[in-house]
């Protein structure tokens, strides 16, 4: 048995309630529109806005003895402050409070900078929206150590590649199953294409590339073998239906050329490594713009990302200015593009449809010292480097209080983009292009007063623009969902023999045919295998053309069941709400007799007390007329005996009298 028949099994006998397709036929989502393959134009809602959000972190003062020029007064709040001595204006000492989004103060590390800075927007990476991220601050302020930071203490960048491959490790596509097409899009090609590709890129290298010769260098010790500490965070909410391929390129931008620092510089045993040249920028068909001709370079881990970024830095021209002696003057770009495209129905390999590839992009720009250049003791070109930077930062600002002036007053003044590179290239994100979050990196010495009193104004002038929301990515286009687990199941349940175990439905063979033939290449010249390779692949195309015309029949078959299903769950549906009508009806009437039968039972109650008070107050009238009837017997009796005792006296009186009356008259008569 194949997938499709494990697939359909489940579907049917395992669980026939759950029917996570009914959602394709009765409201199909509209997919979102994209472009052939290009990184989408995420143009935000113009109702929805969102500040620029500025973010404030003061590094260490280097002696703790120094004297320090800024105080944190609240979580959002800093005071600017100027030391004895420094400049006082009309008698009075020019102290500032600027507020931000959050101030980081000198104790805060660099996980809590992370994350609450650039998690939300490895989020948004992950889930197919843009974000721009610049450190603005003056030279030796921590701008670099924010980004970077060290093996030890890593900074926003390697915890951004720690955590997108935290997150998508499991869900990652096989190399060059998407490429780029050099015109800042991306094609998609089958798993077996890039299994051809993998072979002729990094099995036969040899076989059609001369390798050019290049000066034995020490190696630059790797991020990942030093005692890197990594970040452990994930993020788990993303489309698990997806396939993610993560490509990173860098640049580094100086005197206001665009140079690649990812491209393989060209040597020449005689004069050395040749200069290279400077890119142009460009606007992709969906108004995107980007450096044309740009190696990218797709990664599988964050070890491997270390390892093109070493190798950039290797070539950063790194200018020594008096102020610190590894300050950059050029601006860096580190661009994370992340690629996610669907997986194809069945759940095993990435949908071959580029209008369903979607590319969002994370730039980290470490941005050059913002300091004026009279400070540096620059000569030369050093003065003409500093120069351009702050032309640069100029630009930055000017376009920055044109948006804020245009937002004000509802006016449409022309930003100056394209005037510097560093703000052409990132037009797009203040055009309303994905989240766009700066942190503004400061240093504490009383010293550098004068120059931080500039940047503070930039900062909170910047918090001022507002950029439209990108829009929300909707990644279901109406395949089922959950097919990459329903997959793996089909796979764990074939490896343990258990699909055999389920019911059977007959007739249902899906197979592309047998296994790929040795695909090993002996020689360049191999016909006989590349022959029985092209045979075979036809033969694949053949039967799958085949199997996708059964499918489609199947899926249409499938499909007719499912509308008759939805017509008979809304027959049953409006018949179940009839009758939950009738049933409510009759609960309420019953609740009515209830209520009546409750009175009644109440009222019955009071009577059975107050009967049983009566009965209580009967009886002791009863007994106190028993008491009453002896008491009268008792009397009766004690009448009757007075009555004899006064009859027996009044006869024993008469007795006497009558004797007494005998005698006298005898007496007498005597
Ligand atoms: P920037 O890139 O702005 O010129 P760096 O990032 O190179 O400045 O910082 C200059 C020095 O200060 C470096 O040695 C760096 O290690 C140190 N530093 C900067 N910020 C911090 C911090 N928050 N904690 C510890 N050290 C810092
Ligand atoms: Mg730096």
């Amino acid at each position: 048995m194949d997938f499709s028949e494990f697939l359909i099994r489940r579907k049917f006998f395992d669980s026939p309630g759950k029917s996570p397709t009914r959602r394709c036929i009765s409201s199909r989502p509209e997919p979102q529109m994209r472009s052939r393959g290009k990184t989408p134009k995420k143009k935000g809602n113009s109702t929805q806005q969102d500040p620029v959000e500025v973010y404030c972190r003061i590094r260490p003062a280097g002696n703790p003895e120094d004297e320090t020029c800024i105080k944190v007064l609240s979580e959002n709040t800093v005071q600017l402050l100027p030391t004895d001595g420094a400049t006082v204006r009309n008698g009075q000492v020019k102290e500032f409070q600027y507020k931000f989004q959050h101030v980081f103060d000198e104790y805060t590390s660099q996980k809590a900078i992370y994350d609450y800075v650039a998690l939300p927007m490895v989020e948004d990476l992950l889930h197919g929206k843009n974000g721009l991220l610049f450190t603005y601050g003056i030279t030796s302020s921590g701008k670099t150590y924010t980004m970077t930071g060290t093996p030890q203490d890593q900074g926003i960048l390697p915890r951004c590649l720690d955590v997108i491959f935290n997150s998508i490790n499991e869900l990652q596509v096989k190399k060059y199953v998407f490429r780029p097409d050099k015109m800042n899009g991306f094609e998609v090609q089958s798993e077996a294409d890039a299994m051809i590709e993998r072979q002729r890129r990094e099995i036969l290298p040899g076989l059609t590339t001369p390798k050019t010769p290049t000066p034995a260098t020490p190696k630059p010790p790797k991020f990942g073998e030093q005692a890197r500490l990594r970040d452990m965070c994930k993020v788990d909410d993303i489309e698990e239906d997806n396939n993610y391929c993560v490509f990173v390129s860098y640049i580094e931008i100086y005197n206001n050329y665009v140079f690649d620092l990812l491209e393989e510089l060209h040597y020449d045993p005689i004069t050395g490594y040749r200069p290279p040249q400077s890119k142009i920028l460009r606007t992709d068909n969906t108004e995107n713009m980007y450096v044309h001709n740009c190696v990218e370079v797709e990664i599988k881990s964050p070890e491997e990302a270390f390892e093109v970024m070493y190798k950039g830095q290797k070539r950063r021209k790194v200018a020594h200015t008096a102020l610190n002696a590894e300050s950059s003057r050029s601006h860096s770009v580190f661009n994370i593009r992340l690629v996610q495209a669907p997986l194809d129905p069945r759940g095993e390999e990435v949908l071959q449809d580029p209008e369903r590839v979607c590319i969002s992009q994370l730039s980290l720009v470490d941005l050059a010292g913002s300091e004026r250049s009279k400070r540096t003791d620059n000569m030369g070109d050093r003065l003409k480097e500093a120069g351009n930077i702050n032309q640069s930062l100029m630009v930055l600002r000017t376009c920055m209080e044109t948006l804020r002036e245009n937002q004000k007053n509802n006016t449409n003044k022309m930003v100056p983009y394209r005037d510097s590179k560093v703000t052409h290239l990132f037009k797009n994100y203040f055009d309303g292009d994905g989240k766009v979050r700066m942190i503004v990196c400061v240093n504490p010495r009383s010293q550098e007063y004068e120059e931080t009193i500039h940047v503070m104004k930039f900062a909170e002038m910047t918090q001022e623009v507002m950029v439209a929301r990108a829009t929300q990515v909707r990644f279901d286009i109406g395949l089922t969902p959950g097919r990459r687990k329903l997959h793996q199941q089909y796979k764990d349940a074939a490896a343990a023999n258990e699909v055999a175990a389920l019911p059977v439905v007959p007739s249902l063979v899906y197979s592309l045919g047998p296994s790929f033939p040795p695909m090993e290449l002996l020689h360049s010249s191999d016909d006989k295998a590349l022959r029985i390779l092209e045979d075979f692949l036809n033969d694949r195309c053949n039967r799958r053309h085949t199997l996708n015309t059964d499918f489609n029949k199947k899926e249409e078959e499938f499909r007719a069941r499912l509308v008759e299903m939805e017509r008979e769950y809304y027959r049953l549906t409006s018949k179940n709400e009839q009758l939950m009508k009738d049933v409510e009806k009759k609960e309420k009437d019953m609740s009515k007799n209830e209520n009546k039968v409750r009175a009644l039972e109440r009222k019955h109650e009071e009577f059975t007390k107050y009967i049983q008070t009566l009965e209580r107050e009967n009886s002791i009238m009863s007994l106190k007329l028993e008491d009453k009837n002896w008491k009268i017997n008792l009397e009766k009796t004690e009448r009757e005996r007075m009555k004899h005792d006064f009859k027996t006296r009044l006869e024993m009186n008469n007795y006497a009298w009558e004797k007494n009356m005998v005698s006298t008259c005898s007496e007498q008569l005597c």
